[in-house]
Order: structure tokens, then C-alpha cells, then sequence
């Protein structure tokens, strides 16, 4: 029987972060652990860091100094950092944060237990078998995860993922089809299947390996869910096949996460993204005859190091031709070690790449607000997520929030 612990769980990042803490948390739980909501409180504090963008790194960095009062203060307390920026920057991690226990250069959730099994003692002596039952908190109606992909191997120019995270691994599909099973089981309304490029599963195994459409379909078959989504899409991936046959499907939602970072075709053959815009063009109407109810987003990169004021023109004219109903909008941050920061200067100054973003946003609010009025006076499902003195929090299939404010009641 394993010894009782606490453990608090601080995530930095993007959805695989999260659905990574989601995943340990899960085999934590089953060993003894109890998660908690300060660091002060927990016998074990786990920081989940992210590199894609110079913020995420920034604020993980500076986390760490802030829990170095925590040594010290009695009890064992083991503080250990793991994922992306171990990886990059393990030597300026020790030499700045020495208090740090542990450092991970990972963060699939059972290498990380491994590790724990060997380094923190109330999980000593423990010999994890990998099998565990996903999270599930009835009180806590977030989407839920289940991981087919870790890594990616596409190698956008300007993307550390490759680097950080490594090249792609597809999860079996039995096991995906396994844990999707099991939050089934204990109540999940919804699941979210999550990769970088969940577009490519069973790309890298070989032909005789189940590819996306497949394992969806086999999802579908296998489990219930009325909500099933998909994340991350790379636009060149999607075909007409997936679009008829998954897209297509009303289980699936008809949220559509399709990245297009830029407008103009030059800059996405210097971001090496592998789609022009004909073909993002081509696909999304292509996707939206198959689901007229298509609720499209996107991400949009400005500043990138060859993009002149055209392009970045480009840009707005495409997000205004294609009709975004929301987007994630970034300003390019130089990111060590990829293809963009050896190959290109980045040169732009700062302030100009604030003004392109501050303007694309601009304009994204004002064309996202007009696609949004057409669920007005629209009658639409919800799961419900909070309930609290008569305020009610939902989100809809496309991952909308709701929200019914008592003081808002007529
Ligand atoms: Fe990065 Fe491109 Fe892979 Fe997405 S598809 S994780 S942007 S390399």
C-alpha cells in the first residue's frame, strides 16, 4: 500500500500541458497523492514548464525563484520542474534555482512517475504498471483529455515543439480507446483526443498502422459521447476524406482548431508550414459544406522575421476573406534553436510587431463579433460547469462559455 501525500501541480502551456498534469495527476491519485491548491500545503510541487513563446518560459522561470522560500520551511518538501524549458536550459535552470530537487527534461506522465518512484520517498519501492483511470472530477466540467499523439516531427520553422517535445509518438489506439473508456465510465460528458498534429496519427509506424480517420471512427464505435473533439489540426493534413468522414459526423463538434499563422504564401514557405492559401481556402469550404455549423479557429503569427507590410496586409485580408470565429494572435518571439532563429535575423523592432498584432486584434474582435451574431436567438446545448447562488457557468459544443448571471435575469 502506497504512503499518503499531498501534491500541488502548477501547469505552464498549451493544452498538451494540461492534459499531461491531467494524465499524471490521474497516477499520482491511484499511489496516494492528494492534490492540494498552494505549494506551501503539498509535500510534492510539480512545475510543468513551456517553451513555445518567451512568455510561457519567462513566467516558469520566474516561478521557480518564487518557491525558494519554500525550502526550508520543514516537512521533506520536494520541488521538482519538468517538460520543455528543462530540456532547453537545464544548466541555467540549475545554477539559478539550485533549490530546485529535481529536473525533468519530459513530461509524459509515465516517465515523470518513473522518475518519482525513484527520487520522492513516499512513492519508493513502487513499480508503476502504466495502467491507471483518467481523471475524472464530477464537480469540475472542463473537457476532458485523452492524449493520441506526444511530439511532432513537422518541423515549422519558427516552432521549438520538435525540439522540446520530440519527434511525434503515436498512443496505441487500445489504449486511447481504453482511457476514452474509462471517462466514459465515471461520468465525463465530453472527451477532446489532443496531439500537436492530430491530423498525422499513424503516420510514423509504419502502413499497416490505424491512421486518423480510423482511430476516430474507432472512438465513435467504442464509446457514447455525444461531443467528441479533435486538436491540434495542421491545415495541410485535412482532406476531403477526413472532412466526409469525420468532420461530417455529428458526434464530432463542430469545432475546428485549423491554424493558418499567415496570409501571405511566401511567409508560410519561409515558416515551412506546408499549406498555401489556395489550400486553405479550398479546405474550409470543402469542411464547411460538410458542416454548415462549422465554428472555425485559428492562430496568427505576426512579426515573423521576412514579413514586410504586404504581408502582413495579407494576413488581414485573409482572416477577414475566411471568417474567423475566434483566433489566437502572437507576435513572433525568436524561439532558440529552431530553423527561423539560425536562418533568419529577427529584426523587426519590437514595437512594430505590437502595432501589426494590436491591429490584427482589433480587427479579429470586430469581424469574430459579427460570425457570433448569428447565435442570437439560437437555441443551442450546453454542458454545464458551474452552478453557484443561482450563476451558472456552460460551454457549448465549440467550447463557447455561457454564462447566466442572476443579475442578468430579466
Ligand atoms: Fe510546431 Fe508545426 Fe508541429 Fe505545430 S505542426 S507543433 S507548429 S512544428
Amino acid at each position: 500500500m502506497a504512503n499518503k501525500f499531498t501534491y500541488h501541480y502548477r501547469i505552464f502551456g498549451c493544452q498538451m500541458n494540461v492534459a499531461d498534469a491531467h494524465d499524471l495527476s490521474a497516477r499520482l491519485d491511484q499511489y496516494g497523492g492528494q492534490p492540494v491548491d498552494t505549494p506551501a500545503e503539498a509535500d510534492l510541487v510539480l512545475v510543468n514548464t513551456c517553451m513555445v513563446r518567451a512568455k510561457a518560459e519567462d513566467k516558469a522561470l520566474s516561478y521557480f525563484g518564487e518557491l525558494k522560500h519554500l525550502k526550508g520551511t520543514g516537512g521533506g518538501k520536494m520541488l521538482v520542474a519538468l517538460g520543455c524549458v528543462v530540456r532547453r536550459s537545464r544548466e541555467r535552470i540549475l545554477k539559478a534555482h539550485p533549490h530546485l530537487d529535481l529536473l525533468l527534461d519530459y513530461s509524459d506522465p509515465d516517465g515523470v512517475l518513473e522518475s518519482l518512484c525513484e527520487h520522492f520517498a513516499p512513492l519508493k519501492g513502487i513499480v508503476p504498471t502504466g495502467e491507471f483511470t483518467p481523471l475524472y472530477d464530477a464537480g469540475d466540467c472542463r473537457q476532458h483529455f485523452v492524449t493520441a499523439i506526444r511530439g511532432c516531427h513537422h518541423g515549422c520553422s519558427y516552432c521549438v515543439v520538435p525540439l522540446a517535445r520530440g519527434p511525434q509518438r503515436d498512443v496505441p489506439l487500445e489504449r486511447i480507446v481504453g482511457e476514452a473508456k474509462a471517462l466514459e465510465q465515471a461520468g465525463a460528458p465530453d472527451l477532446t483526443v489532443l496531439g500537436q498534429n492530430i491530423l498525422s496519427y499513424g503516420t510514423t509506424s509504419g502502413d499497416r498502422e490505424p491512421r486518423f480517420v480510423e482511430m476516430m471512427e474507432t472512438l465513435l464505435k467504442e464509446t457514447k459521447f455525444p461531443w467528441v473533439t479533435f486538436l491540434t489540426s495542421l491545415p495541410t493534413d485535412l482532406t476531403d476524406e477526413i472532412c466526409e468522414k469525420v468532420i461530417s459526423n455529428p458526434r464530432v463538434t463542430p469545432l475546428l482548431h485549423l491554424p493558418l499563422q499567415a496570409g501571405s504564401d511566401r511567409v508560410l514557405a519561409s515558416m515551412k508550414r506546408g499549406h498555401t492559401m489556395e489550400h486553405y481556402r479550398r479546405i474550409i469550404s470543402k469542411a464547411r459544406e460538410q458542416r454548415p455549423d462549422l465554428y472555425l479557429t485559428t492562430d496568427l503569427l505576426v512579426g515573423f522575421p521576412t514579413e514586410t507590410e504586404e504581408d502582413f496586409q495579407e494576413t488581414l485580408k485573409a482572416a477577414e476573406e475566411i471568417g474567423f470565429d475566434d483566433a489566437f494572435m502572437f507576435a513572433y518571439s525568436e524561439r532558440p534553436g529552431t530553423l527561423a532563429a539560425r536562418k533568419f535575423a529577427d529584426k523587426l523592432p519590437r514595437t512594430e510587431k505590437l502595432r501589426r498584432l494590436n491591429e490584427l486584434i482589433r480587427l479579429q474582435r470586430e469581424w469574430g463579433a459579427k460570425r457570433n451574431a448569428r447565435y442570437v436567438g439560437q437555441e443551442l446545448d450546453v454542458i454545464i460547469e458551474r452552478c453557484e447562488n443561482g450563476d451558472i457557468t456552460a460551454r457549448t459544443a465549440f467550447n463557447k462559455p455561457v454564462l447566466q448571471n442572476q443579475r442578468m435575469q430579466p
